[in-house]
């Protein structure tokens, strides 16, 4: 099964920024896909950012540069009571265990676990 998509654009900036980073993002000129990202900064002012593909070169860009992100919709698990909010239809859920993909009774979709939170005590 495919996960669901969709396409976001921001800047390069504002992607190295998220708390939670899209698992998959894609320079939007050359299609090429972005494993990382660094922050280097030389001089107060001078800020830029390496992007390093999946292959070839790095390639150095500024803040303001925009990407394509193809983000794959997925859910956070929230760990004390593996408690997820569809992205689809907003139903809230809880799993009886911890598990890679969730299910939604309500709509339908399946989405893959991104990430488990741990809710700090
Ligand atoms: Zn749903």
């Amino acid at each position: 099964m495919k996960n669901p998509t969709h396409e976001v654009t921001m800047t390069i900036a504002e992607w190295y920024n998220l708390e939670i980073r899209p698992s998959k993002v894609f320079h939007a000129e050359s299609g090429k896909r972005i494993v990382g990202c660094a922050k280097r900064e030389s001089g107060k002012d001078d800020v830029y950012y390496e992007m390093f593909f999946e292959s070839g070169p790095n390639q150095f860009a500024s803040g303001e540069a925009s990407i394509t992100c193809q983000v794959t919709d997925g859910v956070i698990l929230v760990a004390s009571g593996y408690e997820w909010t569809c992205p689809n239809c907003r139903r809230y859920s809880r799993q009886s265990e911890t598990t890679t993909t969730v299910h939604c009774e309500r709509c339908g979709m399946t989405y893959p676990v991104m990430d488990i939170f741990h809710v700090p005590s």
